[in-house]
């Protein structure tokens, strides 16, 4: 796996300050694949400085050729897709299949989305005698989790450069060589030097130095909702803007009149995918208790087909994080009828599919985000009830309601505290805004609004 052994800044791939690495490893295998830099506060303060330096040029240029930026990018991402899909599932461990049919195919349509945005967007309104203009907020330090390794950087890159502004992304450590195929792509699409920079390394060294640097007008974090908070609160102090696209335990809600296996099949392929390790995974299944067992049996009878299929999840600390959760799932009366703690192969980071039943709200597991291939099953005694439990987390990212009738998914659908809801299995909108109610996160990513938050208005007053 090709690796570089710099940062890429101002245009070109620079030597690193200090001496450090990280030792990027596939989870499937446990083999060490590559070694890239471990950026420092100074990494982050060239890149920085790069990017304030670039940022009048990129800010001035047409809307129309930013576009034509972006469309290039696209183009470089659509003929790197193998190349992408193949790093994925070196550094993260999902099956290759699923690499290309959302690793890399959804930061294509992503970039695609906001080549057209880039071209078509209002960035001057007129309200009664003036001119308002939205204008890009500045520079943008993006940090950017492990889970969907592409998509979470184009989610944040392409709406920042359609924007006009500037960026230093600071991925995740376990998965930079996506990100750095993602900089040679943003380089052979000609984005001029400067105007998007990538800095390697840890979080609480180079991601924390990003946060804090003074130099940077905007901080977009995708990730755990216990850093988030840390991110906010110094953006905060900084009067900084900030984007915070931070954990979930969303609810699968299956009302009486529902097609009961097919919401439960779903069901579990959401969770499943990816190894549980998707922010926005329905985690908890809610269930009418005349239809309970029947469920159960289903769930647990979908879960065991994803034995052979499911990939590891991302490193051995995430694996007995989560067998962590499994034991205590036991340990606080749930039952297993799928999976459990046990390692299902010898090497690799491998958790097996598992369903608990018999889960009640107050349980870690019901309320604790796993980041797993973990479900648990809750039984509910109306629709109020029902509510009450779904609403009953700290979180708020995405959910699902299934009906017999679509205008009842949608009633119960608008009661839910929470940013995303799929009706009746509805599919993925990369246009449509994603993003978390409560301690899910503040702003939204994707489409116009994701666009929204990368720039400020500016009133002219005629
Ligand atoms: P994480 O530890 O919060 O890491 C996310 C990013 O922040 C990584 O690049 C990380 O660097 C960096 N980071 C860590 N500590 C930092 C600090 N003190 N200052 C600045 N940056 C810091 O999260 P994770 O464990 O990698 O990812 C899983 C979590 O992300 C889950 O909770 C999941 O729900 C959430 N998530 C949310 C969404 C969403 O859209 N809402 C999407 C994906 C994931 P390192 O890689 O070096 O740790
Ligand atoms: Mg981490």
């Amino acid at each position: 796996m090709k690796a570089h052994d710099g940062m890429y800044i101002d245009g070109a791939w620079r030597p690193a300050h200090g001496p450090d690495t990280i030792d990027v490893v596939n989870p499937a295998d446990e083999q060490v694949i590559g070694r890239v830099p471990a950026g420092s506060a100074l990494d982050v303060d060239a890149a920085v400085r790069a990017a304030r330096a670039a940022l009048p040029g990129w800010a001035a240029t047409p809307p129309a050729e930013r576009a034509a930026r972006l469309g290039a990018l696209r183009d470089v991402l659509v003929a790197r897709k193998d190349e992408i899909a193949g790093t994925v599932t070196a550094e993260l461990g999902s099956p290759l299949k699923f690499s290309q049919a959302v690793h890399a195919a959804v930061p294509i349509a992503v970039a695609g989305s906001y080549a057209e945005l880039a071209a078509t967007h209002a960035f001057e309104e007129k309200v009664g005698t003036s001119v308002v203009h939205h204008e890009p907020v500045g520079v943008v330090g993006a940090i950017t989790p492990w889970n969907y390794p592409l998509h979470q950087i184009v989610a944040k890159v392409a709406p920042a450069l359609a924007a006009g502004c500037t960026i230093v992304l600071k991925p995740a450590e376990d998965t930079p060589l996506t990100a750095q195929l993602f900089a040679e792509a943003v380089h052979e699409a000609g984005v001029p030097a400067g105007v998007f920079n990538l800095v390697t390394g840890l979080g609480p060294v180079a991601g924390q130095a990003l946060a804090e640097h003074p130099g940077v007008d905007m901080v977009s974090f995708t990730g755990s909702t216990a850093v988030g908070r840390r991110i906010g609160a110094a953006a905060g102090a900084a009067v900084k803007r900030v984007a915070l696209e931070l954990g979930g335990k969303s609810a699968n809600v299956i009302l009486p009149s529902a097609d009961l296996a097919k919401a439960v099949n779903v069901g579990v392929a959401n969770v499943m995918s990816n190894s549980g390790q998707t922010c926005s995974a329905w985690t908890r299944m809610l269930v009418h208790r005349d239809q309970y067992d029947e469920a159960v049996s289903l769930a647990a009878e979908a879960a065991a087909k994803y034995g052979d299929r499911i990939g590891p999840v991302v490193n051995a600390k995430q694996r007995d994080r989560v067998r962590g959760y499994i034991d205590k799932g036991v340990a606080e009366g749930a039952r297993l009828v799928a999976g459990g703690p046990e390692a299902p192969r010898e090497q690799g980071y491998f958790v097996s599919p598992t369903v608990f039943a018999d889960v009640t709200e107050e349980m870690t597991i019901a309320q604790e985000e796993i980041f797993g291939p973990v479900l648990s099953v809750l039984r509910y005694e109306d629709e109020e009830d029902a509510l009450r439990i779904a609403n009953g987390t700290v979180y708020g990212l995405a959910g699902a309601v299934w009906a017999g009738d679509e205008a009842e998914a949608v009633a119960f659908a608008r009661r839910m505290d929470t940013g995303q809801v799929d009706v009746n299995g509805g599919r993925f909108n990369p246009l449509a805004p994603f993003g978390g109610y409560k301690q899910s996160g503040v702003g939204r990513e994707l489409g116009t609004h994701g666009l929204a938050e990368y720039l400020q208005t500016k009133s002219l007053q005629f």
